[in-house]
């Protein structure tokens, strides 16, 4: 299947059945506990780490296979049927974790840390959203020149995954106050060391529990220039790159809880009697079979569509507006699915502990990626932009 993978298609196909496994087996044992402390346990990262979740997407140079993106894509739809929070530390892993760094850290930066992401020995977080301003551009964290040439940060960020786990943040800062384009904000690589930096709490979440967030304070934080990752000025680029991939790899999270759901939901339907027939021999319930069915499948050809698209050009023509019709597609579908399964569950699917599997939490977690990497708005902004400038032509490759 891709002929530059360090992995045979027979290993690829067992590894993505020994992560479908993983999920719903080791993974699983472990969430019940993660609900309540919400907090993960070390055994997590170990188990993670064992089962090669922090190698698998990073370049053969780096201590990983050289998958492409669709191969990238199906293991983070086999992950994604585990527990929430465990997909959120995996999925970010596999793709802006190092994806960041590789894209735009200097030479001397890449050298020092781009093989130690492989077994976790560094971890980071992304740092864009803040309170006092809107998510993108408008942020206000300053990022200052010294004397030195060196940054001086202030300012604050909020709704940050991973901060409980990390050893460096990636922080978008304005270098250029007086700049009213996009090209006033940049991009570091923050150490978490650094004096100046501090964690705010944030309350628990409605679901992905254990996935650390935090809120990231900055006084006065001087920052070496070696940390500044591309040039000063590239920074909203490097967000706006970064996230593109990113929200295709929120589609395929989403895509694989559907499945998971679907599957799920036609075992109960076949199990549950009501005036002596399965309630799946009912027409009401087909329909809704057959339209999670259908969306399921709609998604999963876009997000292959968009991984080939990747595969042959990161930066190519339609990148992002495909990658943000992901993203929006692959919310109607998680809502439509996740609606229908608590309705074919009935008053069962409002309670813990099916034997069917998680109804109640993959509900609850899977509304999360509504907001992770950009609200659906935000998705729309992007496609109409796009499809303005694409004069609403889409290519596909052959
Ligand atoms: C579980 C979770 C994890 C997260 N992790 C991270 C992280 O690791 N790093 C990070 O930087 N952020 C993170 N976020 C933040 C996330 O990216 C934002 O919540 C999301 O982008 C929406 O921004 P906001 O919360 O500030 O909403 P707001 O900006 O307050 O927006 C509220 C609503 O208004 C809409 N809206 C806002 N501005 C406009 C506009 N100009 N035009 C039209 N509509 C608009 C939005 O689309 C949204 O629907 C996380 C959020 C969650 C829930």
């Amino acid at each position: 299947m891709n002929p530059r993978a360090k992995i045979t298609d027979e290993q690829f196909a067992k590894y993505l059945k020994q992560i479908r496994e993983f999920s719903e087996g080791p993974l699983e044992k472990l969430q019940p506990e993660v609900e309540v402390s919400n907090k993960f346990p070390q055994e997590f990262f170990d188990l993670a780490r064992a089962n090669d979740l922090y190698r698998f997407s990073l370049p053969a140079c780096y201590g990983g296979w050289d998958l492409s993106e669709l191969e990238i894509l199906k293991v983070q739809e086999e992950f994604s049927r585990g527990p929430g929070g465990m997909r959120m530390h995996l999925h970010y892993a596999a793709d802006l974790n190092w994806r960041i760094l590789d894209g735009y850290g200097s030479e001397e930066l890449k050298a020092l840390y781009m093989d130690k992401f492989q077994d976790k020995s560094i971890f980071t977080c992304f740092a864009l959203t803040e309170q006092s301003g809107g998510t993108g551009a408008d942020i206000h964290t300053t990022a200052e020149k010294n004397a030195e040439g060196n940054y001086v940060l202030n300012g604050e960020k909020w709704l940050i995954s991973h901060t409980d786990c990390c050893d460096f943040a990636y922080v978008f800062a304005v270098t250029d106050p007086r700049d009213p384009k996009d090209t006033r904000l940049s991009a570091f690589f923050v150490p978490v060391n650094t004096p100046g930096y501090e964690t705010v709490p944030m309350p628990h979440m409605m679901g992905c529990r254990g996935a650390g967030h935090a809120g990231l304070r900055f006084t006065n934080l001087i920052l070496d220039k070696k940390y500044l990752l591309g040039k000063e000025g590239q920074g909203m680029e490097i967000a706006m790159h970064s996230l593109a991939v990113s929200r295709v790899h929120i589609a395929a999270s989403n895509l694989g809880m559907s499945q998971k759901m679907l599957e799920m939901s036609l075992a109960r339907a076949h199990d549950r009697i009501t005036f002596g027939k399965p309630i799946a021999t009912r027409q009401a319930i087909k329909i809704k079979i057959a339209n999670m069915d259908t969306m399921i499948h709609a998604l999963r050809c876009m997000v292959y569509d968009f991984a080939r698209d990747f595969d042959e050009n990161p930066h190519g023509e339609y990148i992002d507006e495909k990658a943000a019709m992901c993203k929006l597609f692959s919310i109607d579908t998680v809502k439509l699915v996740s609606d229908e399964m608590l309705e074919i569950f009935g008053g069962d699917g409002y309670f813990e502990e099916s034997s069917y599997g998680p109804v109640e939490r993959l509900y609850r977690d899977c509304r999360a990626l509504w907001l992770e990497e950009g609200a659906p708005t935000i998705q729309r902004i992007t496609i109409a932009r796009e499809c303005q400038r694409h004069r609403a032509k889409l290519e596909y490759l052959p």
